[in-house]
């Protein structure tokens, strides 16, 4: 069995609970996934990459982990109560299928770029229809459900009254419900209240997805998407449900309705939401001008940065906020996060060659192996990336000192130096999820290079000696040299 010392914050219970998995060894977890009608913006990106960092830090405590992450490629609607696949499909001229491949592959793209490990499981909406279907069935037989014109909705009211369940997670009380329900107001007069959500909608004849049904040819609602997937890969019960905190009301809360509405169990064991990214103090919003692309940013084409920065910068950025706060992109923030993670990279390089003669118990070791177990315990306590960063920068300072003789490595054991550099490797790399970018060949670097070894190959065969001279000497200037060999040209830093 896995000891755990883990604690995560529960939205449910709005406290830290200690993580006890309901199967020993083995948790389930299920992350809302994007709804693939356009690019991936920098605020999912954060959310997704907060929970890779909680998937790695699962997998590193040794448990088996089932990680769900859905596509939505139907039914998530927007506030006129078009299809968000369909408005791509329009907009982009596309079959709507052609809308999600496309944006969907993309996204991908975008967490290859993150170094996000993928998840288990990568579920899509509409090939889950029949699984949809039969829920709706289910909740309709309980009572919760009712029909009206071909469309089906959840009764909130009646679950509400029954269950004593409905608003739990968001802590709004049914009155403030009838107020705010947003849930496609085309709709309203269908419902018997106007907290009531659809589960299947009746299509229109220009709509362009949907399914045959018994109530009508439609589609299915957006949360109910999430919940047939959950239960189908996870089981009735399973131990986190996650996603970005704007989900929390309405999809959230209504998933959690529709798996007591049809099966009587609250889906999940702990609630996990990430905050949301702003950029200079502001939500990030595309209509007022306050956005940037993850491209944008890498590339440094916009007005909101003063150059580009490279995605593990990106990346080492997001971490350094706690996952449950704001994170607030600004130009100087990711100055800060560039320095200090090439600090942190060039004390793993400087590790490297750090030795001492003395084997074991050398004064400074118990300073050192409380500043690494603090960094556990940091990511024990609902996985505090930013104090765990603190840490690890600690630890930079005393790699430092040793390498400048400040501290003499006498001061310290071979054997400390050991755990330093397994505990850098696996809290750096393993669990945070970032790569030393200067060791790999691949990305735009690698490209780039392709085309730098092309020219030079073409200046060779025109016996155009000043250009592949020229493009030698400014290798040789940025350590990287190119070997030919008889599979062609490679290179590498020196
Ligand atoms: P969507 O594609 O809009 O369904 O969102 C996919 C995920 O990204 C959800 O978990 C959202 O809560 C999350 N998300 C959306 N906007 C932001 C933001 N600005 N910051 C952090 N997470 C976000
Ligand atoms: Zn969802």
């Amino acid at each position: 069995m896995i000891e755990n010392n883990l604690v995560v914050y529960n939205s449910l219970s709005r406290q830290k609970e200690k993580l006890v998995p309901i199967h020993a060894g083995h948790i389930g977890m299920y992350v809302c996934g994007p709804t693939v009608y356009n690019d991936v913006h920098l605020g999912n990106c954060r959310t997704f990459v907060s929970f890779d960092v909680i998937y790695r830090y699962l997998l590193y405590l040794g448990y088996k982990v089932r990680y769900v992450r859905n596509i939505t490629d139907v039914g998530h609607l927007l506030d006129d109560g078009e299809d968000r696949m369909s408005k791509g499909a329009r907009l982009d001229n596309l079959e709507p299928m052609e809308v999600a491949q496309k944006y969907t592959n993309g996204f991908h793209d975008m967490m290859r770029i993150f170094n996000t490990l993928q998840p288990s499981i990568e579920p899509r909406a509409t090939g889950h229809i029949l699984e949809q279907i039969e829920m709706v069935h289910e909740i309709i037989k309980n009572g919760f459900g009712y029909e009206r014109n071909g469309s089906v909705y959840f009764d909130t009211l009646k679950f509400a009254e029954k269950t004593g369940e409905y608003g739990k997670l968001s802590g709004r009380v049914i009155e403030e419900l009838i107020a705010e329900s947003r849930d496609n107001l085309k709709n309203q007069d269908e419902k018997k209240h106007p907290s009531d959500f659809a589960i299947w909608m009746k299509a229109s004849g220009e709509h362009l997805m949907k399914w045959n049904s018994p109530w009508s040819v439609g589609f299915p609602g957006w949360h109910l998407e999430c919940s047939a997937m959950s239960t189908k890969y996870l089981g009735n019960h399973f131990d986190i449900h996650g996603g970005g905190n704007d989900l929390k009301f309405p999809h959230h809360e209504n998933e959690i309705a529709q798996n007591i509405g049809s099966c009587g169990c609250q889906p999940s064991n702990y609630w996990l939401h990430t905050n949301m990214l702003l950029m200079n103090g502001k939500k990030m919003s595309k209509s007022d001008g306050n956005t940037i692309s993850p491209t944008e940013l890498f590339t440094g084409d916009s007005p909101h940065v003063s150059k580009g920065y490279s995605p593990m910068v990106v990346r080492f950025f997001m971490l350094q906020s706690h996952y449950r706060s704001t994170n607030d992109l600004t130009d100087e923030a990711l100055q800060a996060a560039e320095k200090g993670f090439k600090r942190v990279m060039e004390a793993n390089k400087t590790l490297g060659s750090l030795q001492s003669n003395i084997i074991e118990n050398a004064p400074l070791d118990s300073k050192i192996n409380e500043i690494i177990d603090g960094a556990y315990s940091d990511m024990n306590d609902d996985f505090n990336t930013p104090r765990a960063l603190a840490r690890l920068f600690e630890l930079v300072t005393v790699i430092n000192s040793l390498k400048e003789g400040q501290i003499a490595l006498t001061e310290v054991s071979s054997s400390c130096i050991e755990k330093i550099k397994t505990s850098f490797h696996a809290i750096l790399f393993d669990i945070l999820g970032l790569k030393d970018e200067s060791d790999t060949n691949a990305g735009p670097v690698d490209g780039l290079m392709q085309l730098v070894i092309e020219l030079r190959q073409l200046a060779r065969t025109n016996k155009d000696w000043p250009t592949s001279d020229k493009i030698r000497d400014s290798l040789n200037e940025l350590h990287i040299q190119i070997k030919d060999g008889k599979e062609g040209s490679s290179w590498n830093y020196k």
